[in-house]
């Protein structure tokens, strides 16, 4: 069993905590910033708990999660929560944002112009959660996560479970990106290195 969780901050601190991510959610789910409104059903913003160590960062919400307004409930979502649970890890313990918050029509890729108008919003959220451990997953989120880090981005297909460290202005972080758990729907190779690549996230936060 590992431990998710950072030791518990103040009461008035988690109070400020709370209001600020709630902010951000109301901001995100009015936001008219980029095209993406105009197709949406519903933003997601991102969900979870914000005392967590660990933020794992996705791409942007499919069908199914912008009908939810939920990050990661449509069939990645289900690989995710079988991946978790394999390292005891429950849902509720950490927190989930993606890198645009609407969906792009046909899930086509986000464009370089979304990606920058939307970011603003997930540097937030790293901010006030402060996650000891970033997992981005895909291409996409972890290039720009490293990118953000001022780390070198490699293809996914090399730097994939391999642990990096990142300064913060709240201190060293470690990044451990993975493949994106919607490619191990359809190829069972990419769900094996999944599983390997969750051990690596195991043993990392045993060590911390
Ligand atoms: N894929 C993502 O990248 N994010 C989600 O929230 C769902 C599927
Ligand atoms: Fe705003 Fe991001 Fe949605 Fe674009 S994708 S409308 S920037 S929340």
């Amino acid at each position: 069993m590992v431990n998710t969780y950072k030791d518990k901050p103040r009461f008035g601190l988690q109070m400020s905590k709370r209001s600020q991510i709630e902010s951000i959610n109301s901001l995100v789910k009015n936001c008219k910033k980029c095209d993406l409104w105009k197709t949406r059903n519903n933003a997601v913003p991102g969900n979870g708990s914000m005392d967590t160590k660990i933020l794992f960062v996705g791409e942007a919400p499919g069908y199914n999660e912008d009908l939810q307004g939920l990050p990661f409930v449509g069939k990645a979502g289900k690989i995710l929560d079988e991946l978790l649970q394999k390292v005891g890890i429950k849902r509720e313990e950490i927190y989930i944002a993606n890198i645009l918050k609407c969906r792009p029509p046909g899930n086509r890729n986000p464009l370089r112009s979304e990606i920058e108008t939307c970011t603003p919003y997930l540097n937030k959220q790293i901010e006030i959660i402060q996650p000891e451990v970033i997992i981005p997953l895909g291409s996409f989120a972890a290039s720009y996560i490293f990118e953000k880090f001022g780390l070198k981005f490699e293809k996914i297909s090399i730097i994939h479970g391999r642990v990096y460290t990142a300064n913060t202005l709240y201190g060293k972080i470690k990044l451990i990106p993975m493949y994106h758990p919607a490619v191990a729907t359809y190829n069972p190779n990419t769900l094996q290195t999944l599983v390997e690549d969750f051990k690596s996230l195991e043993k990392t936060l045993n060590k911390s």
